[in-house]
């Protein structure tokens, strides 16, 4: 199971996590990243999202590998 998780007081809304999530789980409204809940057990556990973000607004943990970001 995944965990993924955006700091709003950190996340700009610039979107740049949304273009690197194959899935398609991220999406920007209201000016910050949004989660598809729906959609969180399809995440590869990639870490692009995380790698990409400027602001460190965005983490992902994957609770059964027990890696975290
Ligand atoms: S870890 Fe990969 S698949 Fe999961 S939300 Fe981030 S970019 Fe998308
Ligand atoms: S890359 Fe970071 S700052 Fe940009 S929308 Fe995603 S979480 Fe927010």
């Amino acid at each position: 199971m995944v965990e993924i998780y955006v700091d709003i007081e950190k996340c700009t809304g610039c979107g740049d996590c949304v273009k690197a999530c194959p899935p398609e789980i991220l999406f920007v409204n209201a000016n910050y990243c949004n989660i598809r809940e729906n959609l969180v057990p399809e995440c590869l556990g990639c870490q692009s999202c995380v790698v990409v973000c400027p602001t460190a607004a965005i983490s992902v943990k994957d609770l059964e590998r027990s890696f975290t970001s």
